[in-house]
């Protein structure tokens, strides 16, 4: 069994979670004809009233929303929310997490400059560093993002640090304040892919870190109804993407998707603190669970990154012991549905057994020796309950197939 410390705090569930942001997200001015929810301007473009109007917003002497792979009102408004919700000047929708990925790094490193990365950083941002960034010459390292000296040791000459707290699957977490001020140092711009914690949870930018990522997909939108990406920092960072990468590579969100996001959103206060909840109670079973090895679960570590986590999301991995049948294990499950995102209201499983067989070279799990004995769960809104006795009977139906199957 490995070494794992029990730190399991559980002040966290006991916070007010529902003060700021539910205030953030209530405080709707009207909209046109009293309307308590914006419209959705499904218009490509805006015009203007005569030449001067026109001219005058080209020369950006005057503000009006020109053409919808710019600015759009419904989407606006989203990302008017997210700005606030992160503590930030400004914030950009996109029409993907990884588009406002790719549109956020590619703004800040060039041909011939590097970059520094968490491991087991996000699957898709491995490969878009791995495969794409070679080829425009871009050096992407990787760091243990849990140890301050690897990341100064990386840091000299590195145009951007790029940080997710936790990562992906194995739900290390990053000290924010400790390595925002390492790269300070150096004038090194620092992102985060904050769609785990989400500003419920984790803001950021209060903690040095220069630009927050989301997939929006995940908890902002909430619903599993949307793809959807945002970035949210200073208004100097803001415009800076949106004049070298937004417009120009055209990863714009939708109007539709820009409201969905806002209804989703008003619920993110609600739904995070359930999350948290049921996910707490199934990792302390799954821990005490004589078929469970670990479980990567923030609230277990004592890694200094956890003083800027005001809570946890329903998203971690627990490692099985040898002899449970994975495939069976996963395929007895009945609420937890077999797939892909989380974030949503149902709950989800992905063994990592199958995603180390995705794209096989180029996999970020293999390369930072994720064990294939990990399951990720994504905690849903469903009753707990319901979710353990879902749990405990895939276990005694895994431990029938015992060996029979490998
Ligand atoms: C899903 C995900 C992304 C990518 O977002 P998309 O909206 O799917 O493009 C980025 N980071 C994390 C942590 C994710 O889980």
């Amino acid at each position: 069994m490995n070494e794992q410390p029990n730190t399991f705090d559980p002040a966290p569930l006991a916070g007010d979670y529902l003060g700021e942001a539910a205030t953030l997200l209530a405080h709707d001015d009207p909209f046109p004809g009293g309307a308590v929810v914006p419209p959705i301007y499904q218009t490509s473009l805006f015009t203007f009233a005569n030449y001067a109007d026109m001219a005058d917003t080209f020369a950006g002497r005057r503000k009006q929303p020109i053409y919808s792979r710019g600015d759009n009102p419904t989407v606006m408004e989203f990302e008017a929310r997210v700005a606030a919700l992160e503590g930030a000047e400004a914030a950009r929708g996109f029409s993907s997490g990884m588009a406002a990925i790719s549109a956020t790094v590619l703004a800040f490193v060039g041909a011939g400059e590097r970059m520094v990365a968490v491991r087991n950083c996000y699957g898709d941002a491995y490969r878009l560093f791995e495969r794409l960034f070679p080829r425009l010459h871009i050096k992407v390292d990787y760091v243990d993002g849990s140890d301050p000296d690897a990341v100064a040791a990386a840091l000299p000459g590195a145009k951007l640090l790029y940080l997710e707290s936790p990562t992906s699957m194995m739900f290390e977490l990053q000290d924010l304040e400790h390595l925002t001020r390492l790269a300070k140092e150096q004038g090194i711009v620092t992102t985060i892919d904050n769609s785990w914690a989400t500003p419920v949870f984790q803001k950021p930018i209060s903690h040095g870190v220069d630009l927050v990522l989301h997939s929006a997909s995940k908890y902002l939108g909430g619903h599993s109804d949307t793809v959807a990406g945002v970035v949210a920092g200073s208004a100097a960072h803001i415009k800076h993407i949106n004049e070298q990468t937004y417009s120009q590579l055209g990863g714009k969100l939708s109007p539709f998707e820009g409201w969905l996001l806002l209804r989703g959103l008003r619920t993110l206060p609600l739904r995070l603190p359930h999350h948290m909840k049921s996910g707490l109670i199934i990792a302390e079973r799954l821990k005490a669970h004589g078929k469970v090895e670990r479980v990567n679960h923030p609230a277990y570590s004592n890694h200094p990154g956890k003083k800027t986590l005001a809570g946890y999301a329903g998203l971690f991995s627990f490692e099985v012991t040898e002899d449970v049948d994975i495939p069976a294990f996963v395929d007895a499950l009945k609420f937890f549905r077999i797939g892909v995102s989380w974030g949503g209201h149902e709950s989800l499983v992905v063994p990592a057994k199958a995603s180390l067989e995705q794209t096989p070279g180029i996999n970020s799990m293999a390369r930072f020796g994720v064990s294939p004995r990990t399951i990720r769960f994504n905690v849903g809104l469903e009753n707990v309950e319901d979710l353990w006795a879902d749990i405990a009977q895939a276990f005694d139906k895994s431990r029938a197939f015992d060996k029979s199957k490998k």
